[in-house]
């Protein structure tokens, strides 16, 4: 099984209060397709400018992501600049530059379109419309998204999120779509909506799974330090649904499963900054870290 990736393909400014990093390998896509490869082969749809290093070019290559869909277009890379509070939890983007995004209308290579998986990773909602609309009923459909496309793309975001069967996406944002404060009300606001299950995300806090008849929680992997947390979203989403592909059968024993191979995943991004620790992390390091992440959280139930 494979599993298909639109997303950002980016280069990104970071401040945390202990350090900054500019022009650094970034995009959603490109944190869900690292994470996403441990498990199954990636595709992934995008776009770059000319002035895309040619470094970050051979680590796409090398890690042999199916590359067909990523287009290189005159103009330059899409440019995302945040700054992190003091608690890690919280950012303030500085700088969203969509540049050859701004005009980018996918054209999925034919062996693309009969992908089972489908991750539609944070981009501009008509972007994934657009690439849904080319896909041959695939069997799970993923849609992550970020408040600059509730704020600016509502109506798109909305059309999307009727056609996706799993939708991810942090408390601040599932707030602000739906206008509810209770995250379990607001769940349920989205799930009227069409898809089958949600996922909020709460940061450090861990990942909730909602669906019509139950509720699985799984913490965040405790680590002392965190250097930068972007891109663990995208990487817990990526490592999620990779899981999941893998499986012969998605039952909510695997789902529970997956959402601890996200967690962990995710962990191991905000180590460093771009994809510097999860690039070299292979599946042994996650299942590890997964068995150890058991004998933190597990409780009996009452005699
Ligand atoms: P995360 O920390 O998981 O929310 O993902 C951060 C990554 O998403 C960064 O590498 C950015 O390049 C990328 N990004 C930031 N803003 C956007 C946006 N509006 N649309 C798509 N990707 C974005």
């Amino acid at each position: 099984m494979s599993m298909l990736i639109v997303g950002t393909v980016a280069t990104d400014d970071i401040i945390t209060p202990f350090a900054s990093v500019e022009g650094v390998l970034g995009g959603s896509a490109v944190y869900a397709a690292t994470a996403g490869s441990l498990y199954v082969p990636v595709r992934i749809v995008g776009v770059i400018g000319m002035d895309f290093p040619e470094s970050y070019m051979a680590y796409l290559r090398q890690k042999q992501f199916d590359l067909q869909g990523l287009e290189i277009q005159e103009g330059k890379t899409f440019r995302w600049a945040g700054k992190y509070h003091f608690d890690m939890n919280t950012r303030d983007t500085l700088a969203t530059e969509l540049n050859v995004l701004a005009n980018f209308n996918p054209n999925l290579p034919d062996p693309y379109r009969a992908t089972p998986f489908v991750f539609l990773a944070n981009v501009d909602p008509t972007i994934q419309l657009k690439t849904l609309d080319q896909m041959k009923k695939p069997s799970l459909t993923v849609l992550d998204t970020m408040n600059y496309w509730i704020e600016t793309q509502r109506d798109a975001l909305t059309a999307v999120v009727r056609r996706a069967d799993l939708i991810m996406i942090n408390d601040e944002e599932l707030r602000q779509f739906t206008g509810e404060h209770s995250l379990l009300k607001a769940a349920r606001h989205m799930l009227a909506l069409g898809p089958r299950a949600l996922i909020v995300k709460k940061g450090e806090h861990g990942a909730a799974l909602v669906t019509n008849d139950g509720y699985y929680f799984a913490p965040g992997y405790p680590l002392e330090d965190v250097v930068d947390p972007t891109g663990a979203g995208d990487s817990f989403a990526g490592g999620f649904l990779g899981y999941i592909a893998k499986q012969r059968k998605i039952t909510a024993r695997e789902l529970h499963r997956a959402l601890i191979h996200g967690s962990v995943i995710a962990s191991f991004t905000v180590e460093d900054f771009s994809v510097d620790r999860l690039k070299s992390v292979a599946l042994h390091d996650v299942q590890q870290r997964y068995q150890e992440f058991a004998s933190f959280t597990h409780f009996e139930r009452l005699d």
